[in-house]
Formats: structure tokens, C-alpha cells, sequence
């Protein structure tokens, strides 16, 4: 089936086919007709199989009549991170491109004023952040009494425990009839019912279950005994047997990030960090860099996991199992995006047990297990062996910036040399 049976105006069907799209994917076929109907839509389907077009095309066509106020969007899209938010707005301007709709992103970490300028201007389509739009509100910058739309996407993670007081209210600010449009890869039950209380009479579509991981990724899980520098070893092997064009790795902690990243450069792989710690432009050039291919890998904080769609990412790592089961589907859904194919591996040793079992239980099958060669996963060293085999991994294993390692009278690991900027994960 084509698009030109789903009730599109010409206008869009022609950047459809600029962007190249021969025919819709199977959420797109379900949900354009019933959205361009007027109708509450809750979408589920699989990481990379065009959601965003799933809305953005008929917003399109449904916003072409009437035009902006000052202050008063139209439409409203949120979106969990600030870098999801900026693509969706760069997918308005593509499939936008036959249209005079205007845009404004307001998101944190970037230009206050000149978003507020923007809104003064009057926007029809508003995607923001949940924290700059309240603050924009409390301002008086921005008012959602003339919002006819709203889109939540990545909806679960939107209306879970970090983001649903803002999503309340935000919500309670816009008018009592509007149009509804919720999107995800998972949906959890307790999120569901909450979902439930958002729309109204709702055409719900999944396309898949909300567990279900995108079918063009080769999943592997990768087990052994060790600690984290055994890790970054595997992580190292890895690379090195894998045909890398590029590739994302996540890391449950920002801290984890850093040790990871850093530990990459020394070994002379061109690599670069991503997470909430970084300044907003640091974060969006580093992303520019990587899709560019200027940087092949990107070490990533769970700021990265949901929506990124970075075409032709070939691999993704979890260097940890994560610590919630659905941020599995949607880090590893960085790849085998729009049909193409993808692999995946996860790092798993004894501190990630708990997490594994969980992830299997919500995944309800086995990830399949990759063999390590005996020469890479060795048992840490015991205690009484440690100051050699520490100092030795060391040198072969991660950082060597001129300094020593030592054993204190206490037994504690020592590191001279490096003043007050002794990186954890040597003293581990
Ligand atoms: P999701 O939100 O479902 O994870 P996206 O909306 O980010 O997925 O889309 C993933 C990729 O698929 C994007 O690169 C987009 O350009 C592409 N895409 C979307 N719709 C189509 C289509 N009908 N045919 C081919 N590619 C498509
Ligand atoms: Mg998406």
C-alpha cells in the first residue's frame, strides 16, 4: 500500500517522496487515517519503524488551516530530551518542507530570549522540553489555551515518576477538547493505565508488544566473572573482532561514561562522551560529530537511549545490563533502524545479576550468548596477589599518565603523581 491511500494532502505526499519514503510503515498505515480523523491515538510499535513521521505528517495537513497567535502554539510535541526534541523539529522542517507551519523548540541549556522571541512571533508547532516550557509558562512567555494537538512522545517515560508531575502541570494548562497523540516502543502496564486517563476514547495501535525488541538486531549477551576493568577489556575485544563502523555504548552511570570514554581515548580509539553533565552545546556538537562519522564511537549515559535516530548506527554496548528493563529495548534500538540491520551486545558479570534476571524476566526469552576466548576473561586477582597483577593490567589495561601505583601500610591502593585528580577508577 502507498501513502496516497491514507488521506494525506499532496503537499506532504511530495516531501514524503523527497524524503524517499516508497510506502508507510505498519504503524504509519494504522494511525494517519484515524489521527487526520480527529481521533486519541496511543501508538506502540518497535524502535525505528517511523513514529515520528506517524504524527508529524498528519499535524501537518491538520494545522495547514488557521494561523498562529503570539504566545499561543497551536500544537504542542514534548519530548523526554532535548536532543529528541531537536530532531523532531528537524523532521518538520523535512516533511514540512511544502508548508509555511512555524516551529519553535524550547528546550533547556540554549537561547531563553531567543525562544521567547520566537513565541512572540506566534508558532504552530511547539516541541519543548517538559522543565523549559514550565519555565517559559511561569513567565507568562507562552500560553497553551490555544492548543488544539498534543503529542507525547516516548509517552511511558514521559509519565513516569521523574517527568509526570510537570506532564500534570503542563496538562492542566491546556484546554479541556484537544486531540491527543501518544507514542512508544514500551508501554508498561502501571504506565498504561495512566496513559488511559490522558485520552479520550483512544484508537489504540500496537503494532507490536511493548516488550518486543526491533527484529533487525542480532542481540547478544556477553557473560563472565570480573570487575570493571575486566569489562573495559572485553569492551576492547569487542571492538577490535567486530567490524565497527560506529558505534554507541551505554553506561548506567555518568561516572561509568567517563571512566569508559577516557579509558577508550588512551587506547587510542576515537571516541566521545554524551550525558547530562555536559554543557547543551557540547552535548549537541559531540552528537554532530558522530553522525558526521568524525567520531566512530559515542560512550552514552541513558540520555542517548531513547528516540536518537542516528541512521546507520551498526552497533550498540551495554557495558551494564540497565538498571530498568525497557531501557534495554530502547538502547539497543539505536540500531537496525528503518530496516536496516543492527547488532548488539551486553556485558554482563556478577554485579549485573540482579539486572539480568529482570531484563530476562520482562524480555520472556533468552538473549543468545556469546563465548569469550579464555585468554580475555580471567578472574580478577585474588588479594594477595594484587600489587603485581594490578600494576601490571594497569599498564597494559587503562590509563598510564605518569603515574605510580602503591600499596599503603593499610593495604589501600595508592596513586602518586596525579595530585588531587587521581581518576576512581584507579583506586578501585
Ligand atoms: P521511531 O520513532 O519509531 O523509533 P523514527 O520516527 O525515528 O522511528 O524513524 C526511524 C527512521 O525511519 C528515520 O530515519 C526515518 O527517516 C525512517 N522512516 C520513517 N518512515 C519511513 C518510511 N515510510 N519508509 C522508509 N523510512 C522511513
Ligand atoms: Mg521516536
Amino acid at each position: 500500500m502507498s501513502f496516497e491511500y491514507l488521506g494525506l494532502s499532496d503537499n506532504v505526499l511530495a516531501a514524503v517522496s523527497e524524503a524517499g519514503y516508497t510506502e508507510p510503515t505498519p504503524i504509519q498505515k494504522k494511525t494517519i487515517p484515524s489521527t487526520l480523523q480527529g481521533r486519541d491515538i496511543l501508538g506502540i510499535a518497535q524502535t525505528g519503524t517511523g513514529k515520528t513521521a506517524s504524527f508529524t505528517l498528519p499535524m501537518i495537513d491538520i494545522l495547514s488551516q488557521g494561523r498562529a497567535r503570539a504566545r499561543m502554539p497551536r500544537s504542542l510535541i514534548l519530548e523526554p530530551t532535548r536532543e529528541l526534541a531537536a530532531q523532531v523539529e528537524e523532521s518538520f522542517d523535512k516533511y514540512g518542507i511544502n508548508s509555511k507551519l512555524t516551529c519553535a523548540l524550547l528546550i533547556g541549556g540554549t537561547d531563553f530570549k531567543g525562544q521567547v522571541q520566537k513565541l512572540d512571533k506566534g508558532v504552530d508547532v511547539l516541541i519543548a522540553t517538559p522543565g523549559r516550557l514550565l519555565d517559559h509558562m511561569e513567565r507568562g512567555n507562552v500560553m497553551l489555551t490555544g492548543v488544539e494537538l498534543l503529542v507525547v512522545d516516548e509517552a511511558d517515560r514521559m509519565l513516569d515518576m521523574g517527568f509526570i508531575p510537570d506532564i500534570e502541570r503542563i496538562c492542566k494548562m491546556l484546554p479541556k477538547k484537544i486531540q491527543s497523540l501518544f507514542f512508544s516502543a514500551t508501554m508498561p502496564p502501571g504506565v498504561k493505565k495512566l496513559t488511559d486517563s490522558f485520552l479520550k476514547d483512544p484508537k489504540e495501535f500496537e503494532v507490536s508488544a511493548p516488550t518486543t525488541t526491533a527484529v533487525t538486531i542480532e542481540q547478544k549477551l556477553v557473560k563472565f566473572r570480573g570487575d570493571d576493568s575486566l569489562k573495559r577489556k572485553v569492551l576492547r575485544h569487542l571492538l577490535d573482532e567486530n567490524d565497527i563502523k560506529n558505534a554507541i555504548i551505554f553506561c548506567n552511570r555518568k561516572k561509568e561514561v567517563k571512566i569508559v570514554n577516557k579509558s577508550l581515548n588512551v587506547h587510542k580509539y576515537s571516541s566521545a562522551e554524551l550525558h547530562g553533565d555536559l554543557h547543551q552545546d557540547t552535548r549537541m556538537e559531540v552528537l554532530a560529530k558522530f553522525k558526521k562519522g568524525e567520531t566512530q564511537i559515542l560512550v552514552a549515559s541513558d540520555v542517548a537511549a531513547r528516540g536518537l535516530d542516528i541512521p546507520d548506527v551498526g552497533h550498540v554496548f551495554n557495558f551494564d545490563v540497565p538498571n530498568i528493563p525497557e531501557d534495554y529495548i530502547h538502547r539497543i534500538g539505536r540500531t537496525g533502524r528503518a530496516g536496516k540491520e543492527g547488532k548488539s551486545f551486553t556485558l554482563s558479570t556478577q554485579y549485573d545479576k540482579k539486572y539480568l534476571d529482570a531484563l530476562l524476566k520482562f524480555l520472556k526469552k533468552d538473549i543468545p550468548l556469546l563465548e569469550l576466548p579464555e585468554n580475555i576473561v580471567k578472574e580478577s586477582p585474588k588479594k594477595n596477589q594484587k600489587v603485581n597483577k594490578v600494576k601490571k593490567n594497569y599498564q597494559k589495561d587503562d590509563v598510564k599518565i605518569n603515574s605510580e601505583e602503591k600499596v599503603s601500610n593499610k593495604g589501600k591502593k595508592v596513586i602518586v603523581g596525579m595530585g588531587d585528580h587521581v581518576p576512581d577508577f584507579l583506586t578501585r
